[in-house]
């Protein structure tokens, strides 16, 4: 296998050589933010969209931003380049920096900036087919759910409830509402109509969100963004799972109770390929 590269703090070195001091904020309180890009074709899709809520997730945290955006958009091609692999997935991090523990903010520290690529894996045909179980769970998480903070210990508890019980992800509910999933936004479909959650600060504002989003206004799909009640998501008819790297999935159970009829419903395989079209399109644009 060929070594990764890394980016940390101004230098590309092999992955199995990078290292951080212990004391680095993000180590010792999860001081910081990320983000995750994929890359087809070895282009990055939505960077700019990325690197605008790498901004928002820096200016929650009240952190001054260690790279311009013209700076990051030319590492990002520089560890795309140096890597292996058309399809790529670039994960960005940015820490508080290296200072003595105490938890208000250090004077002087200078951000950990680490960049590093994966092999982009996006689901396989049978998920798409068939769709995927869900669970379901209450969102216990903080309320900064809009910030991409590394402190991801409620999301990783959340995931491994799904894990154990054999499922892709755990939809969750706060106060009887729809929030997302412990690495995914939801959508629902009652009657035809798309149900989107606003975005707020309950749920990470997702790129893969705001594609499907535009994608719905453009053929125009009938579409609410509103308040999604835990009833209307268990007697929805379609219910839909959203990311980066998971693009467009159908959840066909949740809890174990087929979604409509059990099967990727109508209104999914019309999104479906329509977000496949659109990278397309995308992707040829920028070669
Ligand atoms: N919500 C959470 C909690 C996530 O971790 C993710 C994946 N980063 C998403 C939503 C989806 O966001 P995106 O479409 O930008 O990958």
């Amino acid at each position: 296998m060929a070594t990764d590269i890394i980016y940390l703090n101004g230098e590309f070195m092999p992955l199995e050589e990078a290292r951080i001091p212990v004391l680095d904020r993000g180590f010792i309180f999860g001081d910081g933010v990320y983000e995750v890009v994929p890359v087809y074709s070895r282009h990055p899709f939505r960077l700019p969209e990325h690197l605008r809520r790498l901004q928002h997730s820096l200016d929650g945290i009240r952190l001054a931003k260690p790279l311009t955006d013209a700076e990051w958009t030319v590492l990002t091609h520089d560890i795309v380049a140096r890597n292996p692999g058309d399809d790529q997935s670039i994960y960005f991090q940015v820490t508080r920096g290296v200072a003595r523990r105490a938890h208000e903010f250090p004077q002087g520290a200078k951000p950990t900036v680490f960049m590093m690529s994966s092999p982009l894996v996006t689901p396989a045909r049978e998920q798409v087919e068939n769709g995927v179980a869900c669970i379901t769970a209450t969102d216990f998480r903080w309320l900064k759910c809009d910030l991409k903070s590394v402190s991801l210990l409620g999301n990783c508890l959340l995931k491994q409830t799904a894990v154990d019980a054999g499922a892709a992800e755990v939809v969750m509910f706060r106060d009887g509402y729809l929030t997302e999933a412990s690495a995914s936004n939801v959508f629902a479909v009652r009657n035809g109509i798309l149900l989107a959650p606003p975005k707020n600060h309950l749920i990470l504002p997702g790129i893969t969100y705001d594609v499907v989003l535009e994608l719905a206004g453009a053929n125009k799909l009938p579409l609410e963004v509103r308040e999604i009640s835990e009833h209307e998501v268990r007697t929805a008819h379609e219910i839909w799972i959203t990311s980066s790297t998971k693009e467009v999935l159908a959840v066909t159970t949740l809890d174990g109770r087929a979604v409509g009829d059990g099967k990727p419903g109508a209104v999914f395989r019309r999104i479906h390929a329509l977000y496949q079209d659109f990278k397309q399109t995308v992707m040829r644009r920028a070669a």
